[in-house]
């Protein structure tokens, strides 16, 4: 195939996410909490059945339910559903079972008679992992992993001794093929997994090639997250009469992750990042960026304050990242910093949190993310870092999602600080039940009795000494080194990536009032920020952003600072010889409905028209800028979906 591989994946996308919620039949078991499909319902050999008691599954996904017994049956299929719903074992145990029942029939075969296509080498590997342990009670059976970017010599030594089942990369399969390490001549079952990625991968004509290459009579399995026109066509010319089982992303992906946003600004995102490691229960943390300088610099900081940190990105070769895995796995790392190729299908069970440093690019990333927690059934936490001017995005993955995705705030120095007293106490209750304390028990008996002093006295010296020399309490967060620059980079990341919403960056804490006077009665912010300073009785300080326009000037406020006085104070000032008038702005519109609109339309014009185009003092007018085509207020139209309703806060 060539130029129509395109993948499209968008759009798949968005329709699987749309379109109405229909339950299918195991979901609608699933939701019976009293029966349900059980494992032992869906005709599985009894030596898969005693390897699914091992690893504890309590009973089939709705995925699993749904295609076991089709594929058991002998019929192609294709199985959508989303991250997470347990698609490798939907395609793996029936695999596994048809092969233990051919082994009874025909004796134990070497020949390769299940191959797996995926599309990276960790995937690859987690696939080979899923079947060794579904497979440990059948002793003759052997799976073998191959993928790219590794040596071929314990491949070709594997294939050789022989594997019933291959797990591969498309590539390095075709290599094999090529080089006749590789006999598919026996393959009974070929399984596309993550279709969809292997396509956005470009692996479509290799996909192809082995459809076409192996024998007809074979079974076909793919499964996919989502379904672009390419796999509709794979499906229809390489598949025979395939059942298309779909599961929704209703309730299979995030049910189990509670979501929370955060809104901050980028140079405070460690900061904010820091306080949740403090305030937060978690056990594994994966934390995504953007690029993969990003992965190293955060990581880096995160260690430098003490934590458990380390990045994966594209760069970092194979095997130490699957080092890297594998220390988060075990616990020797708790925050893995990733960008989403590195962390594509990763899944362990670990990880409790996933921390959306930066927001992704796309509401499928963030499914695919936040689908890195939650797994094996658990519960599981998703928290966004947004930017003011990110927060369109919001309503995009609640409904990507199906779910509410609840504001939190950063946790404030107190509570930092009151969690750290929390777990100190803790940690004392815990040691006492736990440990043996009789050694130091005497020790400290002694002590206080030579030295006359008191239990308290001891403990906190105690104390101090196990602190290190750290400070116990945390101190307020620094102040950001300067606006200018946080908001240059977040013009960069406007750059890198598709244009963005709302530009204006509005301090956390800081509220926009609406003056009465703009440029045409000339005033300066000089003559602004002495009105309020002077009569308003703050601080120059206080005093945010001034954006000065034809008729109005808007100036962003403490939110809760202001003097209880302020506005009484300012009722009778004037500014250029105009009432300032000051209010709370509300926008043009007034109240709530036009109030996102609002935002977009006010000037601040950084990204759109910065370097494109010269200013001679008007950047701001509104009446100067051209709407039409922008596609800043395409995108915006379309995320808000019906502007008129607006978002409740901002
Ligand atoms: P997908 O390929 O759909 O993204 P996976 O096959 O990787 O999902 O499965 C996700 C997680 O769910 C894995 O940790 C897997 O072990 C676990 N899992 C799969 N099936 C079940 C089940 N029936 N019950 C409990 N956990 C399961
Ligand atoms: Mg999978």
């Amino acid at each position: 195939m060539t130029e129509n591989t395109a993948v499209n994946a968008d759009t798949a996308t968005d329709a699987i996410f749309q379109e109405p919620v229909v339950d299918t039949p195991a979901q609608q078991v699933e939701k019976d909490e009293g029966g349900g499909i059980r494992f032992t319902d869906l005709g599985l050999d009894a030596r898969v059945l005693a390897a699914l008691e091992k690893v504890g599954y309590e009973k089939p996904s709705p995925i699993q339910a749904e295609t076991i017994p089709l594929l058991l049956e002998g019929r192609d299929v294709v199985g959508l559903a989303q991250t997470g719903t347990g698609k490798t074992a939907a395609f793996a145990l029936p695999a596994l079972s048809t092969l233990a029942e051919l082994a009874d029939i025909n004796g134990v075969s070497k020949d390769t008679q299940v191959l797996v296509l995926a599309p990276t080498r960790e995937l690859a590997l987690q696939v080979a992992e899923a079947f060794s342990s579904y497979a440990t009670d059948m002793p003759d059976f052997t799976v073998l992993p191959v993928y790219g970017g590794s040596p071929y010599g314990p491949q070709l030594a594997g294939l050789k001794r022989g594997a019933q089942v291959v797990v591969g990369t498309p590539g390095r399969v075709i290599d094999h093929l090529k080089k006749g390490s590789l006999d598919l001549s026996n393959l009974q079952y070929l399984v596309l997994d993550e279709a969809d990625e292997m396509l956005r991968m470009g692996f479509a004509e290799d996909v192809e090639q082995i459809l076409a290459d192996t024998p007809d009579s074979k079974q076909v399995a793919l499964f996919s997250a989502t379904m672009p026109k390419t796999i509709r066509k794979i499906a229809e010319q390489y598949l025979n009469d395939p059942a298309e089982v779909r599961v929704k992303s209703k309730t299979t992906t995030s049910a189990n992750i509670r979501q929370r946003y955060m809104q901050v600004m980028h140079s405070h995102k460690l900061e904010a990042m820091t306080r949740v490691l403090e305030v937060e229960d978690y056990d594994g943390i994966i934390a995504f960026v953007r690029t993969k300088k990003e992965t190293e610099e955060v990581a880096d900081k995160l260690k430098a304050r003490g934590y458990q940190a380390a990045a994966i990105n594209g760069d970092i070769p194979q095997n130490q990242r699957e080092r890297t895995v594998e220390a988060l796995r075990d616990g020797r790392i708790d925050i893995l910093v990733a960008t989403d190729v590195a962390a594509r299908g990763l899944d362990v069970e670990r990880i409790s949190l996933v921390v959306n440093f930066d927001i992704p690019h796309d509401t499928e990333s963030y499914v695919h993310r936040i689908g890195r927690t939650g797994r094996a059934g658990r519960a599981g936490e998703a928290i966004l870092f947004m930017t003011p001017r990110e927060k369109y995005m919001l309503r995009q993955i609640e409904k990507a999602t199906r779910q509410q995705v609840e504001q939190m705030h950063m946790p404030t120095v107190e509570d930092v600080n009151s969690n750290r007293k929390q777990k100190f106490a803790q940690r004392i209750t815990d040691t006492i039940e736990t440990e043996d304390l009789s050694f130091f028990r005497e020790l400290i008996d002694a002590y206080a009795v030579e030295h006359d002093v008191e239990g308290e006295e001891i403990a906190a010296a105690l104390a101090v000494i196990a602190q290190q020399g750290r400070p116990f309490l945390a101190e307020e967060m620094p102040e950001p080194k300067s606006k200018k620059r946080d908001r240059d980079r977040d013009r960069d990341f406007d750059r890198d990536d598709k244009p963005r919403g709302g530009r204006r960056q509005s301090e956390e804490g800081m509220v926009d009032y609406k003056l009465n006077v703009g440029r045409s009665s000339h005033v300066s912010p000089a003559a602004i920020v002495g009105a309020l300073t002077n009569e308003g009785g703050i601080k120059g300080k206080q005093v945010g952003a001034i954006d000065i326009r034809q008729h109005f000037t808007i100036v962003s406020l403490p939110e809760n600072e202001l003097p209880g006085d302020f506005f009484d104070r300012l009722r009778d000032t004037q500014v250029a010889g105009e009432f300032i008038n000051i209010k709370r702005d509300r926008g043009p519109k007034g109240g709530g409905g036009g109030r996102k609109f609002d935002r977009d339309d006010r000037g601040f014009g950084k990204k759109d028209f910065g370097g494109k185009k010269k200013f001679d003092g008007k950047k701001f007018d509104r009446d100067d800028r051209g709407f039409g085509g922008k596609k800043k207020f395409d995108r915006d139209d379309r995320g808000f979906g019906g502007k008129k309703k607006g978002r409740k806060k901002f």
